[in-house]
């Protein structure tokens, strides 16, 4: 099952946007400067953005703890209370727009919001439509033992266990395979 593309493109914003806080993965702050959060704006592709100031990246910085427990509970009703307060932080205004050549699709935050209650509109109901869908398992955090970054399981069986298979995933198919070699004595 897939979301609508707009839905996966804010999770996706959603999940860069928590993994950006320091954790056991990596101690850096990544959103710290205007610089990186122009760049991430840009990244994510978000539409009309107008200068961004020191206010906004304050702002957006206060959203991550607000999101980062979502990733984490296993109850669909605790996660909707929290998606429920994210959402009621921010206007939403639905509107439907085709901006940038893209097809018809809806935003909900309004024209001119701040990016900050862009993200928290966007996002929070992104993750109000995964919870409505039955979906909420595929919020999770990724199984490597040193690292608990924030990811989204789009996957058709639900099989993705860490947040990056290339450098997670792939690490530990390397420990994996020297406590082999270790066990057997080689
Ligand atoms: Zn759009
Ligand atoms: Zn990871």
């Amino acid at each position: 099952m897939t979301f609508s593309h707009d839905t996966e493109q804010a999770l996706g914003t959603l999940v860069r946007l928590v993994n950006t806080m320091p954790g056991p993965n990596s101690q850096v702050d990544s959103l710290e400067t205007l610089e990186e959060l122009e760049k991430f704006v840009q990244e994510r592709e978000f539409s009309a953005v107008d200068t961004l100031s020191e206010k906004d990246l304050a702002e957006v910085r206060d959203l991550r703890p607000l999101f980062a427990p979502v990733f984490t509970t296993d109850s669909d009703a605790a996660a909707a209370t929290m998606i429920n307060a994210i959402i009621a932080r921010g206007t939403s205004t639905p509107r439907l727009t085709n901006h940038d050549g893209h097809p018809w699709h809806i935003h909900y935050s309004r024209a001119g919001a701040s990016m900050a209650c862009r993200i928290t509109v966007e996002c929070g109901i992104a993750l109000a439509q995964v919870v409505s869908a039955g979906e909420r398992e595929r919020l999770r955090r990724c199984e490597a033992p040193d690292c608990d970054d924030a990811l989204i399981d789009l996957s058709r069986n639900r099989s993705k266990r860490y947040c990056d298979a290339r450098t997670c995933g792939n690490r530990l198919h390397v420990a994996a395979y020297r406590e082999r070699r270790k066990a057997s004595g080689e």
